[in-house]
């Protein structure tokens, strides 16, 4: 089935396994949006971040498209993702496992081959125990904080790591890591503050190959690349700094369709808790999608969805499966049971709807439910 556009954006939906929700995932797209980043980080190389999902939009799908690209390194979140990855890919495909190593997990992790990211003495304590037990030496990355505290080896371990490091070790470390916490903003001085930072750390801990842009950072010039860069968003389209214009092609749209439509009177009450009363006589139309579809429920009385360019604002409270919409715009008779509305496409964008939900595109991306029929193309 893959390869044919089952629906008509602006027609009626063929009826796809009762779907009411179409996604759809252009894979040529996300292999455009890798090469963009691999040409702009040459000689440094692209890895993907395929987290949650990769973000959503199907973990194992994504990594087959892009390692068919060229890309080696993968980076999930979650030992679990990991798990389930690692057998869909080649073997020369690496797995990386960001949140690093969590007790229990460490000889099904040397086991499977996949590699976690050390963030701690800790962590590491347990990988060079695994690998003395095993009589192995243990690949894995090392990940420092450089300013975000959230993951990675703080400054106060990084002597005794050193130490470590210089007593020789059963541990292959294939490079040493840092996550950058306001590449998207390239006015932020956080980003001056922890390149200096590493700077510092691949002093201390010389001879090591350094990864460091997300996709913020691959935008900040060359000297934050590294050798290895960890797009996510880019990737999937999203913008990777907020405040310029998108360089990415979109990846992801959704086309929902329309399960009810009337027309009521001046005053009338729409949605839960009465929240919206029209203000004249009004066409509304039902859509089948709601906030546990990823349509976040702060799109209430803001957001919008599309028809053929044609704005139609979201009227009264985002419930669980459905959103009413304002069709005042549309001829009569424009939309009828069936018809297909734009939520993300050609008119809206991810960063519109997040825009409009107070939120982040990658917040969006990865809360899209699975009631919709997900298509590749
Ligand atoms: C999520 C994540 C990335 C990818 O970030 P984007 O902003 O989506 O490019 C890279 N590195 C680490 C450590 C991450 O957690």
């Amino acid at each position: 089935m893959d390869g044919d556009i089952l629906v008509s954006r602006t027609g009626t939906a063929t009826i796809m396994q009762g779907a009411t929700g179409y996604l759809t995932i252009d894979l040529a797209a996300l292999g455009r949006n890798y090469r963009k980043l691999v040409s702009m980080l040459a000689p440094a190389r692209a890895g993907a971040v395929v987290k949650a999902d990769a973000y959503g939009l199907g973990a194992e799908r994504v990594a087959a498209k892009l390692y068919g690209e060229g890309c080696r390194h993968f980076f999930v979140a979650q030992f679990v993702e990991a798990v389930r990855l690692r057998p869909t890919l080649v073997h020369d495909a690496q797995i990386f496992v960001l949140n690093g190593l969590q007790p229990g997990n460490e000889i099904a992790c040397a086991e499977m081959g996949i590699i976690p990211v050390l963030n701690s003495l800790a962590q590491w304590r347990q990988w060079s125990t695994t690998a003395r037990m095993l009589k192995r030496c243990l690949p894995a990355v090392l990940q420092f904080d450089t300013g975000m505290s959230r993951l990675g080896f703080p400054r106060e371990e990084r002597a005794e790591l050193a130490a470590a490091l210089g007593d020789g070790s059963n541990i292959e470390i294939l490079f040493i890591m840092s996550h950058l916490a306001s590449a998207d903003d390239m006015e932020s001085e956080q980003n001056a503050e922890q390149f200096a930072e590493m700077t510092c750390i691949a002093d201390e801990f010389p001879g090591f190959d350094i990864s460091f842009a997300n996709s913020g950072g691959v935008f900040l010039g060359d000297a934050y690349h590294g050798v290895l860069a960890r797009p996510g968003i880019a990737l999937y389209g999203g913008a990777p700094n907020a405040d310029e214009k998108n360089p990415m092609e979109p990846v992801v749209s959704l086309d929902v369709a329309v399960v009810q439509t009337r027309t009521v009177p001046s005053g009338t009450k729409v949605g839960y808790g009465g929240a919206h009363v029209s203000q004249g006589e009004t066409p509304l139309a039902t859509i089948a999608a709601g906030y546990a579809d990823g349509l976040p429920r702060s799109l209430g009385d803001r957001g919008a969805v599309f028809y053929q360019g044609i704005r139609l604002p979201i009227v009264g409270r985002v419930s669980m499966d459905s959103i009413t919409i304002d069709i005042s715009a549309l001829p009569e008779s424009t939309l009828t049971l069936g018809s297909l509305v734009e939520v993300l496409g050609p008119h809206q964008t991810l960063e519109d709807i997040a825009r409009d939900a107070e939120t982040i595109s990658y917040e969006i991306l990865t809360g899209l439910g699975d009631r919709y029929h997900r298509q590749y193309r």
